[in-house]
């Protein structure tokens, strides 16, 4: 059903593609508007879905079956994740996408990087730690070095900073949207384009154009003498931060002493679990209609007509090792991760992955690991005869921080700019890109074109100037797309190889008995 959603998808994109007058830009957002429901509806189980299951999921178990379960699970994040950058390096550096007869060559001034990554950094390691756990449910926590933002909206936001820099003698401003990538200098400054009367934002309409645009941003301020730098925009959830208080809450649980008490608990979390997923049930029936609405829209986007040559081999870089990923690497730990299962009941890989695939369209379609998280959850437990024990422990977190096509896409990304730059990059750089492309996947939202926000970590670990990903804008939807399916795909392996090593035995002994409380 779901593939048929696809085709459809394409087909309709062609055919609409095809009239004359071509349809504009509010014309696609009235298409996309049954797109935008299945997208919302996903995103709308998203968040109690991980709080339920992540409580439910580790208060059933003891501490020592959770800690096995999790080791395996990161040891499987962390090992596939740099088997990911890895390819992704090797990949850009032999086929050289960005290395044309045109690429300047050793001028690009390079950037104190050093701002930029280490709040990044700070702001991935604050996000653990949400002050208002209710808050976080709905927006992140926007930081500034020197005061702390509440609003969104963005024209009431930046006048304000950019007033501030006015009063420096010099500023530079760097600045990455997900739909735009400059840097602010006296130059451009009363551009209407770039400057003050139009704010850093000008592009957005309204306040709720804005809200609803999901755009994020990074921004850095320098000033002489005092140092500016922004995260944040949009509406975006932090789902880290709701992730580490329900592990945290959900080990409390297990710690209290009365047994009664954690056994009401546990089947409270449980039953709230059901219940969710069969809302979920609901907008899995929905999803193939939703679905040929997103995709059609790609179809009919203009994105590709200014596309070069160097892009498209950019673009074939990042496919190719994806499908590299997806086809051979991640299909071998699987393999090898599940091999003494194989011994008792085969996984068999192909069916696995086949089992899954409703979980992969509509990543591909929506862009989003996290809204495809109930699919993921419900296509493993329904089709793979997955534990929900396993899943509900394994999934939100894989969604979260098990990236490996974002990790992927941004070696290739930061190499593919540095080559068009002119940079060259030393061992030693590698290095840097491969832990660096590691932790800004951890640190990407599971929403679309997260990881190109992500990107100022690596790109400023190098020393590029992080507007330069305006390189790379044009084909970044696509690319977002195939990446977040390879996100989703890595995440479902993840479940399947925790399931090898932890026999259900040990599960069964470790758990609270639920079934006798359901009772
Ligand atoms: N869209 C991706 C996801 O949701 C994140 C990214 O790479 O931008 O998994």
């Amino acid at each position: 059903m779901t593939i048929s959603g696809v085709i459809l998808g394409i087909c309709l994109g062609f055919g609409l593609k095809a009239v004359e007058p071509p349809f504009d830009k509010v014309d696609i957002e009235y298409i996309k508007f049954p797109g935008t429901m299945l997208l919302q509806a996903l995103k709308m189980c998203v968040l109690p879905l991980i709080v339920f299951s992540i409580i439910s999921g580790i208060a059933s178990l003891d501490s020592k079956t959770t800690g096995k379960m999790g080791g395996i699970a990161v040891a499987y994040y962390g090992t596939t994740t740099l088997l990911a950058v890895i390819e992704g390096i090797i990949l850009c550096a032999a086929i050289r996408p960005g290395v044309t007869p045109g690429s300047s060559s050793g001028e690009v001034v390079s950037t104190s990087g050093d701002l930029a990554t280490v709040d990044t950094l700070l702001d991935l390691i604050r996000n653990l730690l949400p002050t208002n756990i209710v808050m976080a449910t709905f927006s992140q926590s926007s930081t500034y070095r020197k005061r702390t933002i509440t609003t969104h909206d963005c024209r009431g936001l930046s006048p304000g900073l950019l007033g501030t820099i006015f009063d420096e003698d010099s500023y530079d401003i760097n600045c990455i949207t997900t739909t735009k990538a400059f840097s602010l200098t006296k130059d451009n400054v009363n551009d209407p384009d770039y400057g003050y009367n139009s704010t850093l934002c000008s592009y957005v309409q309204t306040k709720e154009e804005f809200i609803n645009s999901e755009m994020q941003y990074e921004c850095e301020w320098k000033g002489i003498g005092t140092n500016y730098s922004h995260t944040g925009g949009g509406p975006r959830e932090n789902v880290l931060g709701v992730l580490f208080f329900s592990i945290s809450l959900a080990l409390a649980i297990t710690r209290i002493p009365d047994k009664r008490i954690r056994e009401v608990l546990v089947a409270f979390f449980n039953a709230m679990n059901d219940a969710i997923l069969r809302v979920v049930f609901v907008i899995i029936w929905y999803a193939p209609i939703g679905i040929i609405f997103l995709i059609a829209p790609i179809v009919m986007s203009d994105d590709f007509n200014e596309v070069g040559l160097s892009l498209l081999r950019y673009s074939g870089t990042v496919i190719g090792g994806l499908a590299l990923h997806s086809l051979i690497i991640l299909p071998i730990v699987f393999i090898l991760g599940t091999k003494d299962f194989t011994l008792r009941a085969p996984l068999n890989v192909i069916k696995y992955v086949k089992g899954v695939s409703q979980a992969l369209l509509t990543a591909f379609a929506t862009g989003s690991s996290s809204a495809t998280l109930p699919l993921t959850m419900s296509t493993l437990e329904i089709n793979n005869d997955m534990d929900q024990r396993i899943t509900r422990f394994v999934l939100p977190i894989g969604a979260t921080i098990n990236m490996d096509g974002t990790a992927l896409y941004e070696a290739v990304a930061a190499i593919y700019i540095a080559q068009a730059e002119g940079l060259p990059l030393s061992f030693g750089d590698y290095i840097l890109i491969s832990i660096t492309a590691t932790v800004a996947s951890i640190g990407a939202a599971g929403i679309p074109q997260a990881g190109l926000v992500t990107m100022i970590i690596v790109l400023t670990a190098i020393g590029l100037p992080p507007d330069r990903v305006s390189l790379i804008l044009a084909v970044d939807p696509i690319l977002d797309r195939f990446r977040t399916a390879i996100n989703v795909m890595g995440d479902a392996m993840g479940c399947g190889v925790v399931r090898a090593n932890v026999s259900l035995d040990e599960i069964e002994q470790a758990g609270v008995q639920n079934d006798a409380l359901e009772e």
